[in-house]
């Protein structure tokens, strides 16, 4: 049984085979050959829907089973008719080919409304039973009586002959190996039946909880974190500043003349802009404990530590500087040719019962005091 579990990732339910392809199976006749190994190939697809239990792929893995069958009944019995004329083992076999529909018809309605890892299994074992009698006995000894015809021995003599090749203790070895077969079979699509049904709880409890995650922490258009997720990062970094004895920095950064931007260039052009403002504060502030967010419509925040005040102004002119030189075309800026951004900022020890409220504030302020000096431009006092 080629039951192929790799590791945990790389669990492949679509190369397992309940029936792989056995070298004895061959009955030396190449078109015959091809359209049993198409009939194997189309009954481990059936067991892999099984495993997934898709009722509907259950179904139609059946049904394409069936019509396969169908189709190379007739074929094939057109090539036996070439040597066995009128003969009882056409009919027999002919027999067997025609109770065949009608026997997973019979499956497939004497099951309904029980559940569909009872019907499968007793279409599996049915199936099962079917190729293997199918192709190994009667398909092979009539093959091997083709042989016989075609090197001159009589229809009677070149059943002998095959008689004596396929003996009924084979039929005995078969109906054992077949039993085998069934009580595994049914035990690995069980167990990667199970196996198949973790992995995607797995995957599904992941994703949920990364989507939550992401919705509770970030802004939809540009990926940072939002105003929100600002409030839980100030407290641990103000903390954590306490500890480092490190001056706890916050940056109120706003767009200029932005709204003029939006009226003439529209809105979907203006989100583009804070999309583009968003990466690059993303890709200035790219220290451990930098943290940028967007705070409202065109405003962002960065919250980080410093050393000294002198190193909190030199990166608040980098971000500014960094803004211009993305040289985007800005017609109706009253200040620039470019988009350009004013930052407020507010860099100290943190108290120990500070609140972002109070930084806030101040940030604001300073901001307002860059506004009102001409934009593009940084205050850290005042
Ligand atoms: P100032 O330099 O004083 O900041 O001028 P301003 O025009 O940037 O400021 P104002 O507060 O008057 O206008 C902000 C504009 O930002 C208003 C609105 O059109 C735009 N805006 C806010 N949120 C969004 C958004 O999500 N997408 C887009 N495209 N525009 C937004
Ligand atoms: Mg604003
Ligand atoms: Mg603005």
């Amino acid at each position: 049984m080629a039951v192929k579990v790799e590791s945990h990732d790389s669990f492949a339910i679509d190369e397992f085979e309940i029936l792989p392809w056995n070298d004895n199976f061959n009955t030396g006749h190449e078109i015959i050959d091809e359209q049993h190994r198409t009939l194997v190939n189309l009954f481990n697809k059936l067991g892999r829907t099984l495993i997934e239990q898709k009722p509907a792929d259950v179904i139609s893995a059946t049904d394409e089973l069936a019509n396969y069958a169908n189709v190379q009944f007739a074929n094939e019995e057109a090539i036996w008719l070439k040597y066995f004329d009128d003969d009882s083992w056409l009919k027999a076999h002919q027999y067997n080919h025609a109770a065949f529909i009608p026997k997973i018809k019979d499956l497939k309605e004497k099951n309904a409304g029980r559940p569909l890892s009872v019907i499968a299994e007793d279409i599996m074992k049915f199936l099962l039973r079917w190729l293997a009698f199918h192709i190994i006995e009667e398909d092979k000894r009539m093959a091997i009586a083709i042989d016989a015809v075609k090197s001159g021995a009589s229809i009677e003599e070149a059943k002998i002959i095959a008689n004596n090749e396929m003996s009924t203790s084979l039929h005995y070895l078969i109906e054992t190996i077949l039993n085998m077969y069934d009580d595994l079979s049914s035990r690995a699509i069980v167990l990667l039946r199970e196996r198949n049904a973790g992995i995607r709880a797995e995957a599904q409890l992941k994703e949920a909880n990364r989507k939550l995650a992401e919705l509770s922490n970030t802004d939809q258009l540009t990926g940072l974190y939002n105003r929100r997720y600002l409030d839980v990062v100030f407290d641990r970094e103000s903390r954590r500043a306490l500890r480092d004895h490190s001056m706890l920095t916050y940056y109120m950064i706003d767009v200029d003349h932005f709204k003029n931007y939006n009226d003439n260039y529209g809105h979907p052009a203006g989100d583009m802009i804070l999309e583009q403002v968003a990466a690059c504060l993303k890709k200035t502030s790219r220290r451990p404990h930098d943290y940028v967010f967007r705070v409202g419509g065109e405003e962002f925040g960065i919250l980080t530590t410093f050393q000294s005040e002198a190193d909190a102004n030199t990166f608040a002119e980098i971000i500014r500087k960094s803004i211009e030189d993305l040289n985007i075309p800005h017609e109706y800026s009253e200040v620039n040719i470019h988009i350009t951004i004013s930052i407020g900022g507010h860099c100290c020890t943190p108290a120990i019962d500070c609140k972002f409220k109070d930084y806030m504030e101040i940030a604001d302020r300073r901001l307002y005091i860059a506004k009102t000096h001409g934009r593009n431009r940084v205050v850290m006092s005042g």
